[in-house]
């Protein structure tokens, strides 16, 4: 059969746009030549009406092309002038009247239209698109605000003809959000409430959407299945007026009279400021700002509790939209089933607490909430051109598990378990004091990480320092009915907690799942041995500790004929853990088994010793 031209998916956004393709291994967004998933949307116009400079050239020259430099022409796809008049204000460019009260913006003596413009970053991802997949891009599926009317529905469109692309479908972006994470995505749709959170660069959107059960109709367009119950938002409020806000707070607080280059210049060391908080608890902001009469350099450093009050107020606007939203779709927080969160913005950890607290749900948040949209476009893309059904999932392909000591992995869900699938795990810690555990989330059939995927690490910290084996961590595996597979981590004794959400599926072919399978028989018999070998490494290693650390506090009160035999006992399992370390294939696994156990049985007497010792100490 030969392989069907795959129909793109392209979220044309007010900021930034990007485009993505999707085959059996999921949804991926496609690179620039230069590496870059994101293009920003401005282009700029020579005064011949060509195209000068696209994406990331166009947006740093901005401040130096400031008349023919277009940003944000989104706003104005499909609007009238009076409309536009509105955002003109915030528009660097002139928007003048074209034929049949249309929107023009003015570059030199030419008039170009908003299609004309978003055909320019459409025609550039395509571009990336054909270069990456090695042939030609011709069918798209575009996303589009939830409330954009049928002229802002037609005027993309003829952006995309204009650029050489067949829109396929038009999208609602919260839609598209939902198919990213394969919400209504296969046979076992169910009815639900979701509500997508959309914070982008310069504007805000709330959508209720109802997913209709699979009883209900089928076809081939999966997008069809939603409805859209409300949609609410504001049109300028967005993480650009949280850059705003901080750049305010630093004109107050110093004398800086900055040049039009200086105010921008403060843009960027705020937004990079901002940025740098959805991770960490401080930031500095450090640099030059052009003034009239020479530069100014500040330095600050900004804490996220500072950015979070500066935040709120905008943060509290977004959410009176999402009740304003819940109103008109006559739904409740307790109604919705998922939150999916959409934008850039929404990186902000302030926004998804306020949000996740709002509609008394975790968020989605496994994917980059910037790609998204396009990923879900992709999906769309994939059910179009007949190939979504290899994006259904009722079972994992591959087994889930962490990584535990020496690098073996604790299988939690096996594979071929049917999802929703739930497993919780105890575990502890191997060397004393640790006060951070780090959780290695890994998919496949092997003992070893190493022969396994990674599906990513974070890190429990803050946990008080304990000795060897005390903590208490309780790892819990949640794969929900769309696949999307959460990862909770408790420290029982202390309470600190951490959790994260991945999609274990994106990104894993068909191919890979076979590869996979057959190496796990292949190996069978080592990789049992081996996490064997290893599992008694590490056990060996407590004990040996633990006897080592009793017989100096016992000292005298250990008869020297049973302290001789312990020592005798410990250094035969010591030489074999050194051997084992060394090379695990050089031991024979039952004989280390049969050291352990013999010193485990030695030690019996030991123990009750000890225990006799710390009642007494207790008196
Ligand atoms: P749009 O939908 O308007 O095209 P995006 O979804 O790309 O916009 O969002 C852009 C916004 O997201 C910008 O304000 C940017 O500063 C912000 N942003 C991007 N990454 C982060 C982050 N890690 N933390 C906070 N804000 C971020
Ligand atoms: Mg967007």
């Amino acid at each position: 059969m030969a392989e069907a031209e795959p129909i793109v998916g392209i979220d044309l956004g007010t900021t930034n746009s990007l485009v993505a393709v999707c085959d059996e291994a999921g949804p991926r967004v496609i690179a620039s030549p230069n590496g870059e998933r994101m293009l920003p949307s401005v282009v700029r116009f020579g005064s011949d009406g060509r195209v000068e400079a696209i994406g990331a050239a166009a947006r740093r020259e901005a401040e130096t092309h400031p008349y023919n430099t277009i940003a944000s022409i989104k706003r104005l796809m499909g609007r009238g002038v009076d409309d536009a008049r509105d955002d003109a204000a915030f528009l660097g460019y002139e928007i003048v009247e074209g034929p049949n009260k249309t929107a023009r913006v003015r570059i030199g003596e030419q008039l170009v239209s908003p299609q004309e413009v978003s055909a320019a970053i459409l025609r550039e991802l395509k571009h990336w698109a054909e270069t990456a997949l090695g042939h030609a891009v011709r069918d798209a599926v575009i996303t589009v605000p939830a409330y954009f009317d049928d002229a802002q529905r037609q005027a993309t469109r003829d952006a995309a003809r204009l650029a050489g692309l067949e829109a396929k479908r038009i999208v609602n972006e919260p839609t598209a959000a939902a198919l990213a994470y394969g919400i209504g995505v296969g046979e076992a749709r169910k009815a639900q409430t979701i509500a997508v959170y959309d914070l982008g660069g310069g504007t805000f959107d709330i959508s209720i959407l109802k997913l209709i059960p699979a009883s209900e109709g089928t076809a081939d367009d999966a997008a069809h299945f939603f409805q859209v119950l409300a949609t609410a938002g504001d049109t300028h409020l967005g993480g650009d007026d949280v850059d705003a806000a901080i750049v305010r707070l630093l004109l107050d607080e110093t004398e800086v009279a900055p040049t039009a280059t200086g105010r921008q210049q403060l843009r960027v060391l705020a937004e990079r400021a901002k940025v740098a908080l959805s991770d960490a608890e401080q930031a500095t902001i450090v640099g030059e700002i052009e003034q009239e009469t020479g530069v100014h350099r500040v330095e600050r450093v900004l804490t996220r509790k500072e950015l979070d009050a500066l935040a709120l107020p905008l943060v509290e606007r977004s959410e009176l939209c999402c009740k304003r939203a819940m109103r008109d779709a006559k739904v409740t927080p307790e109604q919705i089933d998922r939150v999916v969160l959409v934008g850039g913005a929404t990186r902000m950890p302030l926004v998804r607490q306020r949000v996740g607290a709002l509609f008394q749900a975790t968020p989605y948040t496994a994917l980059n909430p910037d790609e998204v949209v396009a990923l879900g476009a992709a999906v769309q893309g994939a059910v179009l051109s007949g190939q979504g059904d290899a994006l259904l999932l009722d079972v994992l392909p591959l087994s889930l598990g962490m990584e535990t000591v020496g690098g073996a992995v604790a299988k939690l869900i096996l594979r071929n378990s049917t999802v929703p699938a739930r497993a919780t795990e105890m575990f502890s810690t191997s060397v004393d004091g640790q006060t951070a555990i780090k959780i290695n989330v890994v998919q496949g059939e092997r003992e070893m990480v190493e022969d396994c995927r990674s599906l990513g690490e974070f890190t429990l910290r803050g946990i008080p320092p304990m000795p060897a084996g005390i903590p208490q961590l309780e790892v819990e595996f949640l794969v929900d009915a769309n696949g999307v597979l959460n990862v909770s981590a408790i420290e029982r004794r202390s309470g600190a907690r951490v959790a994260a959400q991945i999609v274990p599926n994106h990104g894993l072919s068909r191919e890979e799942v076979e590869r996979m399978e057959r190496e796990a028989l292949a190996h069978a018999r080592d990789d049992m041995t081996r996490h064997r070998v290893v599992d008694l490494i590490a056990n060996s290693k407590l004990d040996l500790k633990w006897i080592g650390d009793r017989l100096r506090k016992l000292g005298a009160e250990v008869d020297p004929s049973y302290r001789a035999e312990l020592e005798r006992l410990c250094g035969a399992l010591d030489a074999q853990v050194e051997a084992a370390s060394r090379d695990w294939r050089s031991i024979d696994a039952d004989a280390f088994h049969k050291t352990k156990e013999a010193l485990d049985k030695a030690s019996v007497r030991l123990h009750e010793q000890s225990i006799v010792r710390t009642l007494r100490e207790d008196d």
